[in-house]
C-alpha cells in the first residue's frame, strides 16, 4: 500500500542520494564547493542509462538525427557570434548585511533580501555567467577562452562539415550529449541549478516553410518521451509556451516538471529561425548557405532545438520515483514494514537485477549467474545481511527484479524472481532468465 511521502521529499531525497551514493557534494572533505555535484557508483549508473536512453530514442531510432561530441572550449569568437559574452547575464545584486548574492529576477521582493530581511542591497548590476579560462601558456586578456555555456553552439559550427561527411539533405538533425558550465549566482534546489551539468540537445535543420510543422513534431516527440518512456503522468507535466519570444523565433515552449519546490523547466523546445546559422555566417565570414537539391535555390537553414538539461531530468526522475510503501508486516522477514522505494522504470533502473545467494554456501553460484546475467543487464550480486535486508537496500536504489539462489536451485535449476513493485514472487527455470528479462525490462 502507498502512503504519503511524509515531510520534505527535497530532503529525503538529497538524503537518500548521499547515503546510497547516488549523488553527493563535490569536495566535500574542503568543505564542498557550491553548485558542483559528484555522480557516485549508483548514481552514474543511472546517469549513464538516462543518457543512454535520450540517445536511442532521439538518434539511434531515426535515420534523420546524427550525433556529435564536440569540445567544451571551442574559439572564443564563437560565444562572441552567439551573443553571450556581450549579453548573457542574468542582473543581480548583494545584500550588504549577510553577503547573499540573489538573482533580482528571482526575488519575491526585489527590494529585500530573502535570507535576512534587510534592505541594505547593492544597486543591481549585469553578471555575466561564461566561465573563463585561458588557453596557452600566457595568461592575459588575449588567451581568453570560455567553457561552453550551452552544448549546442559547436553543432552549429560544424553542421556543413557533418552535413557533407554524412550526405543528409534538409530536413535533418545533430545531436550531442556533454556539460555546460554557468557561473549562475545562486545555486540551489540541489542539482537543480548547477554550474557545472550535462545537456542533451539536438538541433533541426529545416527549411523555413516546413519549420512550424517540425516544430509541433518535436513537440508531441517529447511529450512521447516523457510520458512512454520515463512514465511521466500527465499531471507532473505542463507544457508553458513562451509569451513573449526572440526577435528570430517562431515559437517556444518550455517543459515543466511538477518538483517538490514547485514547476521548474525541464526542457526546451524552441524555433529559433536562421539566428544561430546568420550570426556564425557573419562572424566567421563563412557562407552557411544550404543548397536546396529539390528546389536548387540556397538558404540560411532554421533550426528546431530540443534542449534539457540530464541532471534536471535526473532530479525528476528521482521525485517521481521516490515512494513510501506499506509493506504486509513480516511478509520479507522484516519488522519494520514502512519501506523506501525508489520506482525507476526498469529501462533506467541503476540496477536491473541483483542476484542474491540464500546463505554464504550458495555464494559462487550465485556469483556466476550474476555474471552471466552481466552482459546483457546491469546486474549486482548482493550477499551480505539477512534477505529482508537486502530486499530493501534493492527497493533503496530502484532495482526492478532480485534473483534468489537458494538450495532448491542446486537440484531444480530455478530461481525465484521478486518484483520490487508487487513484491510477487516466482520461480523461473534459470534457461528461461534471459527470455523472462528481455520480456520484462525492455517489451522484447
Ligand atoms: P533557467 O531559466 O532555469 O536558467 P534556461 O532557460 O537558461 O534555464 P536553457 O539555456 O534553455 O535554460 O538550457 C536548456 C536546459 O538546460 C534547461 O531546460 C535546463 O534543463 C538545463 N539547464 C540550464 N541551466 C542549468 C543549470 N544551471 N543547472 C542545471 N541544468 C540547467
Amino acid at each position: 500500500m502507498e502512503v504519503n511521502v511524509e515531510g520534505d521529499l527535497m530532503e529525503k531525497l538529497v538524503t537518500l542520494c548521499k547515503r546510497r551514493g547516488f549523488i553527493f557534494q563535490s569536495s566535500e572533505i574542503y568543505g564542498g564547493y557550491n553548485g558542483f555535484w559528484d555522480y557516485g557508483p549508483y548514481g552514474v549508473m543511472l546517469k549513464r542509462a538516462v543518457e543512454q536512453t535520450w540517445w536511442k530514442y532521439m538518434i539511434e531510432e531515426r535515420d534523420n538525427v546524427v550525433g556529435l561530441d564536440s569540445t567544451i572550449i571551442c574559439h572564443p569568437k564563437v560565444w562572441k557570434a552567439s551573443g553571450h559574452v556581450d549579453r548573457f547575464g542574468d542582473i543581480m545584486c548583494d545584500c550588504k548585511d549577510c553577503k547573499t548574492r540573489h538573482r533580482v529576477d528571482q526575488m519575491e521582493d526585489p527590494t529585500t533580501c530573502s535570507n535576512c530581511g534587510s534592505k541594505n542591497l547593492t544597486e543591481p548590476r549585469e553578471f555575466n555567467l561564461m566561465m573563463k579560462t585561458h588557453v596557452g601558456p600566457v595568461s592575459d586578456d588575449d588567451h581568453i577562452a570560455y567553457l561552453r555555456a550551452e552544448s549546442c553552439q559547436p553543432i552549429f559550427i560544424d553542421f556543413h562539415q557533418i552535413r557533407i561527411a554524412t550526405r543528409k539533405q534538409l530536413p535533418f538533425g545533430i545531436a550531442q550529449i556533454g556539460k555546460a558550465f554557468r557561473n549562475e549566482i545562486t545555486p540551489r534546489m540541489f542539482t537543480f541549478r548547477s554550474r557545472e551539468f550535462t545537456q542533451m540537445e539536438m538541433e533541426f535543420f529545416v527549411s523555413d516553410e516546413e519549420s512550424m510543422e517540425w516544430y509541433n513534431f518535436w513537440k508531441a516527440e517529447r511529450r512521447r518521451f516523457y510520458k512512454d518512456v520515463l512514465q511521466f503522468p500527465d499531471e507532473m507535466l505542463q507544457f508553458h509556451d513562451h509569451d513573449k519570444l526572440a526577435h528570430y523565433a517562431k515559437a517556444a515552449v518550455d517543459i515543466e516538471f511538477k518538483f517538490p519546490f514547485g514547476w521548474g523547466e525541464l526542457e526546451g523546445i524552441h524555433h529559433r529561425g536562421t539566428w544561430d546559422m546568420s550570426r556564425h555566417q557573419e562572424f566567421s565570414c563563412e557562407n552557411q548557405e544550404y543548397l536546396d537539391q529539390k528546389t536548387n535555390k540556397k538558404y540560411l537553414p532554421t533550426v528546431v532545438e530540443t534542449s534539457v538539461g540530464c541532471d534536471r531530468m535526473i532530479l525528476a526522475i528521482l521525485c517521481n520515483a521516490y515512494a513510501e510503501d506499506k509493506a504486509p508486516t513480516n511478509k520479507e522477514g522484516m519488522e519494520d514494514d514502512v519501506r523506501i522505494v525508489l520506482r525507476f522504470p526498469a529501462i533506467i533502473a541503476p540496477v536491473q537485477v541483483a542476484v542474491m545467494p540464500l546463505s554464504k554456501k550458495l555464494n559462487d553460484k550465485a556469483e556466476e549467474l550474476a555474471r552471466k546475467l552481466s552482459r546483457f543487464y546491469r546486474t549486482e550480486c548482493d550477499v551480505t545481511g539477512n534477505i529482508g535486508k537486502r530486499y530493501r537496500r534493492q527497493d533503496e536504489i530502484g532495482t526492478p527484479y532480485c534473483v534468489t539462489y537458494d538450495f532448491e536451485s542446486e537440484n531444480d535449476n530455478a530461481v525465484t524472481v521478486r518484483d520490487r513493485d508487487t513484491m510477487e514472487q516466482e520461480r523461473v527455470p534459470i534457461a528461461d532468465l534471459k527470455q523472462y528479462f528481455d520480456k520484462k525490462l525492455y517489451n522484447w
